[in-house]
């Protein structure tokens, strides 16, 4: 039988400390929806005694069904100069309907003297009775979290083993060892906690932040010295450098050292990790271990060939696993492994020894020499397929097209220049009489993908559907100074279905660029219809 290890995970709180992260009511409704279906067992979600906005939240969460998480209600040990059952931030925990509670207290000597300026001893009795209070007023699990445990217990580790004796005599659960500055060492972790096992007889639970890079090696190190709950982040996101990150975590308990995890529904780990870099409003880092867009990507044709024979020659695991996908990276060195890689993942049947391989090679070699680069610009490279295979449509014809941009007067309230930009378009739709029209924009892409809209809309309606959602301008060879090349990779959704799709340019001119990708975008849509 697997082992089982609970998962906590603190994202709606640790995690929200992260500079740019700002959740709403609705956000955290839905994080905790995707971590319920993902199966993680407890989730903090806020403190209901530091703002009115949290405790709003426990008010409604409590009433939202849910498979299998439990709701964890966050705060601290009673303030030093209130009685315990008169200390509002213990109170709102109770009332907070919350079916677990965590709080923490001070384990390092340093802290209680400095920060919280009160005796050792009294420390000690907080501790206690704070814990103690909840358990009695029907908290059915408390955790008690060590702020500082670490470093406290290297500088005096008679009084942090008090301090954490404290809460076991109070009655907590389970005593959580906090990493808070993130400055300890795994080994450091492995040999503290062997000493705990010792004089403790409460589960041990682990809380790291990645200060030195070091917060999953050190949960992992918990883990094995015998830490029965591991706390993080999704996506490893938190304060300064981040938290323990859970999408790294999980997979590497439960596929490289047989703990339960999440059992089947870890295949929603790469979805979920993804979800939630969106409702953070964070990019999603491509190198992210397991559940990263690039982390089993592959580039070189030696290992694409070796792959498509059999993939453990470079791969750790399979990556359907944990719901991620295989991808062969289009490059100068694509041979025709990968373009015949590529072509399956984009669904496009090629027989190996076809004139189309042939001429695909030929065509992605070429580009590549102009400057042209695929990763990214899946769209273009199946235009690119479509033109080697004679299939490729074209939809319209463009006679020209003309942009003007103006500076304007200083805007005095605004301290900048006024700047705007104006295309005219001319081409000819179908069977239409020519089309010529013109767009303003907040800028000369903007105004140009207007006009292309405002002339093709007319005959594709549901060219409505699609957005331009991301714009990068990279500069090919610096030294030519203004004549360098420019390649512009354009990135465009469909709204209704959520596709989205690279396209790519290249060009001495960065408008001619843009365009050209703008062109390959729309043109790769209409295929699809
Ligand atoms: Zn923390």
């Amino acid at each position: 039988m697997s082992k089982k290890i609970f998962l906590y995970d603190t994202t709606l709180r640790d995690g929200a400390q992260m500079k740019g992260i700002n959740f709403s009511l609705e956000d955290k409704l839905g994080i905790v929806d995707q971590l319920d279906k993902l199966g993680i067992d407890y989730i903090e979600c806020g403190w209901p005694s530091s703002n009115p906005k949290d405790e709003h939240f426990f008010k409604l969460i409590k009433n939202v069904r849910k498979n299998h998480i439990k709701i964890v209600a966050f705060g601290s040990t009673r303030h030093a100069k209130n009685k315990v059952e008169e200390d509002i931030n213990l109170i709102k925990l109770v009332e907070s309907g919350a079916d677990a509670v965590t709080i923490f207290g001070k384990t390092w000597d340093l802290h209680a003297t400095k920060a919280l300026q009160i005796p050792l001893e009294e420390n000690l009795v907080l501790i206690e009775e704070s814990v103690s209070y909840l358990k009695k007023n029907g908290i059915k699990e408390v955790f008690f979290d060590a702020e500082h445990f670490f470093d406290g217990y290297k500088d005096n580790p008679e009084y942090s083993l008090k301090a954490i004796k404290a809460a076991e005599k109070g009655g907590a659960d389970v005593i959580v060892l906090a990493d808070t500055n993130g400055g300890t060492m795994y080994y450091e972790v492995g040999s503290i906690i062997e000493k705990l096992a010792k004089e403790l007889k409460i589960p041990l639970g682990i809380h790291t932040h990645n200060d030195t890079g070091m917060a999953l090696a050190n949960t992992i190190e918990a883990v094995r010295k015998g830490a029965i709950q591991v706390q993080g982040t999704m996506n490893g996101y938190g304060e300064r450098t981040g938290n323990a990150n859970l999408c790294e975590i999980i997979p590497n308990l439960q596929f490289k050292m047989g703990y339960e995890g999440l059992g089947n529904n870890i295949k929603r780990l790469t979805k979920t990790s993804r979800y939630i870099s969106e409702i953070a409003n964070m990019s999603h880092s491509e190198n992210m271990p397991y559940v990263g867009n690039g982390a089993f990507a592959h580039k070189s044709g030696v290992h694409v060939n070796a792959v498509m024979k059999d993939p453990r020659t470079y791969e750790h695991i399979d990556p359907e696993l944990i719901g991620n996908r295989r991808k062969v990276l289009i490059s100068d060195l694509a041979g025709r492994s990968n373009v015949l890689f590529k072509a399956e993942e984009l669904g496009i049947k090629l027989d190996k020894d076809s004139e189309a391989v042939k001429k695909a090679i030929e065509l992605v070699k070429d580009y590549e020499n102009q400057g042209y680069e695929f990763e990214g610009a899946d769209g273009s490279f199946e235009l690119l397929l479509k033109s080697a295979m004679g299939t490729r449509k074209y939809f319209f014809d463009l006679e020209n097209f003309r942009l003007i941009v103006e500076r304007n007067k200083k805007d005095i309230t605004k301290s900048c220049y006024r700047m705007t930009s104006e295309a005219t378009i001319k081409m000819v739709v179908k069977d239409s009489e020519k089309i010529h029209i013109v767009s303003e924009g907040d800028g000369p892409v903007n105004a140009l993908d207007a006009a292309l809209r405002k002339s093709l809309i007319p005959h594709y309606p549901l060219i409505e559907n699609i957005r331009l959602i991301d714009y990068k301008v990279r500069v090919l060879n610096s030294k030519s100074g203004t004549a360098s090349k420019v390649r512009v990779l354009v990135e465009t959704m469909n709204i209704k279905t959520k596709e989205k799709w690279g396209t790519v340019g290249v060009s001495e001119n960065i408008i001619e660029a843009s365009f050209e990708a703008l062109i390959d975008s729309i043109e790769y849509y209409l295929h699809k219809k």
